[in-house]
């Protein structure tokens, strides 16, 4: 498959705003208007930037493309790498714990991550990378256009709250963002190295369950009333200026 380059998706790769990239075929892009398998295979073998040349699999994402509540992590490792599924190793198996405490499952939500491609030695991802990589991140929220968005870590946290502060101040309350209730927490692997923040992850998830269950969706309910305008501002940014 050809190289992907900024300009063919539709955005631009320097500048002060790129947040936004233009999908083939939609005018719009309303939110739910374009599939998640759309936004795959605008993605195809992706070479944006330089992970492309080491990974073994790209890692999309997995879960329900209507979920609730969407759970956003920085980059896969060794085995989500190997596999192609976010959250499969030992990090996963600890989201995939924590989750029964908000009366979740793995396939009851939609798992992604910030970068697509595993970062050589698990490094922390470059700001060129996050920059080349977080539009498609951007059109999955707007595609499944969750309730709630889980930040796990600090990355992840940074791109959607548009923050520098750091995890442990901003953990263990919602956060407004558009039409996004964002809960940051702690990263599932970081927690396993420190039993003081997997505490506080399993509160902080406990405390997203106690939010779905005083929230129910009902039975019936109306749908679910999609804005046809400013949702490009509800939707976290990729700013070259900030990356
Ligand atoms: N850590 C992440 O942030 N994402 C994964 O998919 C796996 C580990």
């Amino acid at each position: 498959m050809s190289r992907l380059e900024p300009a063919s998706l539709g955005y631009e790769s320097k500048g002060a705003s790129v947040g936004v990239m233009h999908i083939p075929g939609h005018e719009n892009q309303r939110p739910r208007e374009v599939s998640l398998d759309e936004i795959r295979g605008l993605m195809g073998d992706c070479r944006l930037c330089e992970l492309g040349q080491t990974r073994t699999k790209l890692v999309f994402g997995v879960g329900d493309p209507r979920a609730r509540v969407m759970f956003i992590g920085e980059a896969p490792g060794k085995n989500e790498d190997l596999q192609g599924e976010p959250f499969v190793g030992r990090a996963g198996e600890n989201l995939n714990r924590v989750l029964g405490l908000a009366g979740l499952a793995r396939e009851d939500i939609y798992i992604a991550n910030v970068l697509k491609c595993r970062p050589p030695q698990n490094r922390n991802p470059k700001p060129d990378e996050v920059l080349a990589c977080s539009p498609f991140l951007r059109e999955q929220i707007r595609s499944i256009w969750p309730d709630i968005i889980v930040t796990m870590g600090n990355p992840a946290t940074h791109f959607v709250l548009k923050t520098e502060v750091g995890i442990t101040k901003l953990r263990g309350r919602f956060h407004q963002m558009g039409h996004f209730r964002v809960l940051p927490t702690f990263h599932p692997a970081a927690a396993l190295r420190n039993p003081a923040w997997q505490e506080l992850l399993e509160q902080d998830i406990a405390m997203l369950g106690e939010y779905l269950a005083a929230h129910p969706v009902e039975q019936g309910a109306a749908p679910v009333v999609l804005p046809a305008e400013g949702h490009h501002d509800a939707l976290p940014t990729v700013d070259a200026a900030e990356a």
